[in-house]
């Protein structure tokens, strides 16, 4: 058996991550000859992970809390995404150097292209200064937002996720009404059950929402959450935090093995998986 066929994901807790689902729905459709593995990997013990790599010889790593900033400092080189975000999601080999990347705010972007959304020239919200957030803003600059204002419940973060891109400042929510497209990078509205939900699981007023405005959840458990419901009520077109998910994991597969994997099948898959728990 060798290991140059292997691909992983390294994190912890590891069980609920939909990666293996997506990965291997996409090895099986393409015919690869390619596996999938959960690592559940210590906090800690990113950088040891990332030796066990080198040594065996693992064809790629998929790389989740809490290792995304060790990791960055473990491998030999960085993608400008992942360099200036000081954070890996992606581990794959170039010759016999280990190069990390951050295919999260590509995969956000190109999500939203395959809605037919260009954020080229666009108004941007983003609602949170987390890790997600972060790499959203950073990728909107380089595709040429117009805008990015940044809207967070604790100041200092927002300083820190606002550097990431020129056209990035800080907003207030009032800023919501104005822009062509308002993400949700917060984790509000997360693991809310629709039933259940009250207006402290939206992350802003629902009337601030505009009808041809391009709403996006990056929360994708439950997978219509009650954001995305307030959205497409005033005539928004509302986004789940799916496509972002399948088309980071896209990214993957082409850093790996060099060839691109249907988005579709690994939609299928993650749905599937999804609606399982
Ligand atoms: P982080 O913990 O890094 O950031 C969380 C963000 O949410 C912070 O901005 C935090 O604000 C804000 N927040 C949390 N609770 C509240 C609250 N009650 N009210 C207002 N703001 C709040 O998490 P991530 O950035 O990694 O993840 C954010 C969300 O994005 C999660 O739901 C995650 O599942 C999702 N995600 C989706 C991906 C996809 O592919 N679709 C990829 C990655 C993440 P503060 O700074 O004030 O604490």
């Amino acid at each position: 058996m060798t290991l140059e066929t292997l691909a992983a994901v390294i994190g912890s807790p590891i069980e609920h991550s939909l990666s293996p689902a997506i990965h291997r729905a996409a090895f099986a459709e393409a015919g690869v000859d390619w596996s999938y593995a959960a690592f559940d990997v210590a906090e800690g013990q990113g950088a040891q992970a990332i030796a066990a790599m080198r040594v065996l010889g693992i064809g790629g790593l998929s790389v989740t809390m809490p290792h995304k900033h060790v990791v960055a400092a473990a491998v030999d080189r960085l993608d400008p995404a992942a360099l200036a975000l000081e954070s890996v999601n992606t581990v794959s080999w170039d010759g016999d150097d280990l190069v990390g990347s951050s295919t999260d705010g590509a995969g956000f972007v190109a999500a939203l292209d395959d809605e037919g959304v260009d954020v080229a020239d666009s108004r941007v919200v983003v609602l949170g200064a987390g890790g997600a957030a972060k790499s959203i803003i950073d990728a909107l600059g380089r595709a040429g937002a117009a805008e990015i204002r940044v809207v967070n419940r604790t100041a200092a973060n927002v300083a820190r996720a606002v550097v990431l891109a020129e056209a990035a400042i800080e907003g207030g929510k009032a800023d919501v009404s104005e822009a062509d497209i308002v993400v949700n990078a917060t984790s509000v509205g997360m693991g809310v059950d629709l039933t259940h939900a009250s207006v402290d699981d939206l992350p802003c007023s629902a009337e601030l929402l505009k009808d041809g405005q391009v709403v996006v959840d990056l929360v994708y458990h439950p997978l219509r959450t009650a954001w995305l419901d307030a959205a497409s009520a005033v005539g928004a077109h509302a986004i789940d935090g799916l496509g972002m998910l399948v088309h980071q994991a896209v990214l993957q597969q082409e850093c790996w093995l060099g060839t691109r994997p249907d988005p579709e099948v690994m939609r299928v898959a993650a749905e599937a998986e999804l609606a399982s728990r």
